[in-house]
């Protein structure tokens, strides 16, 4: 019997630039309000050489500094006083980050991220595809989105999904339907169910499952108003069919009243399919 609860494994605190200036206590003392049993806080990790000058930051003291520069003793320090604080309160805190990968930085994610600060939960995105376009940022969203056909799109996009499973760094993906943000604003293929590219998901999770690696239920499209899950439900039946057993559940969080949106619905899932709930505890 799978063990099916409530968590969050995708949540940007302050430490994140994109965020609100909401802490980890503050997040972990909402938690527990909400009844999570377990959160992971993944702020972003963007040191992509082409990029990096654009995103590769990250709020330190409420300072902006780079990325690469040493700010992750500070950040796991505070999520290990967080876990020891709120532990007795039934809930266990972990030290994630969401992270775009290329092959170029492979060696210094590995040494600094896995060997020098044994991030708990490595957590891999692609925001990335076509040189480098950001699919969640609305202007390069819809430059790729009027200039590529979906089955383009997705041979990049799955493409770069695949490359990031074959590094062996991570342990999950997140939102793997991330082109359904904006995508759909610029081209209704990416909402037919029809039109899913099943064929990309069976070979990816396929992968995943060899690997032992899992993916997220991403649950940031209940904040934009498309009230679905990312990957949607179709998808992630596929997914068990593969044979994965376990899906880690991401609000994907920027701000505090966005903690664990609509969790209730990744849990009514789980429960549905057959999944666990993805654990580090
Ligand atoms: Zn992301
Ligand atoms: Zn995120």
């Amino acid at each position: 019997m799978q063990s099916v609860f409530k968590a969050d494994y995708h949540v940007h605190p302050d430490y994140s630039f994109d965020a609100a200036r909401d802490t980890i206590d503050e997040y972990c003392e909402r938690a527990v309000t909400l009844g999570l049993r377990e959160i992971c806080f993944t702020p972003h990790y963007t040191a992509v050489p082409a990029v990096v000058d654009k995103f590769g930051f990250v709020r330190q003291k409420g300072e902006k500094v780079p990325v690469t520069s040493d700010w992750l003793g500070d950040y796991i320090g505070e999520v290990r006083a967080a876990d020891a604080k709120y532990r007795a309160k039934g809930l266990r805190v972990f030290a994630g980050l969401e992270i775009d990968y290329c092959e170029s930085i492979h060696e210094f994610l590995k040494k600094r991220l896995i060997e020098e600060y044994k991030i708990d939960y490595m957590l891999g995105s692609v925001h990335l595809v076509n040189d480098n376009l950001d699919i969640m940022i609305p202007s390069e969203a819809e430059y790729i989105f009027k200039n590529t056909t979906p089955t383009d799109f997705y041979d990049a996009y799955f493409g770069e999904i695949d490359r990031l499973i074959e590094s062996g760094l991570f342990a999950s993906i997140a939102h793997i339907e991330g082109y359904r943000r904006y995508g759909v604003h610029h081209n209704p293929d990416y909402l037919d169910s029809g039109l899913i590219p099943y064929k990309h998901f069976e070979k990816i999770f396929t992968k995943l499952h060899d690997r032992n690696m899992t993916l997220e239920i991403n649950l940031s499209l209940f904040r934009d108003g498309q009230n679905v899950t990312n990957p949607v439900e179709a998808v992630l039946k596929t997914a068990y069919d593969c044979g994965i057993r376990r899906v880690a559940i991401g609000s994907d969080a920027h701000r505090l009243k966005d903690l664990a949106i609509s969790v209730d619905s990744a849990v009514d899932i789980c429960r549905k399919i057959g999944f666990g709930v993805f654990s580090l505890a």
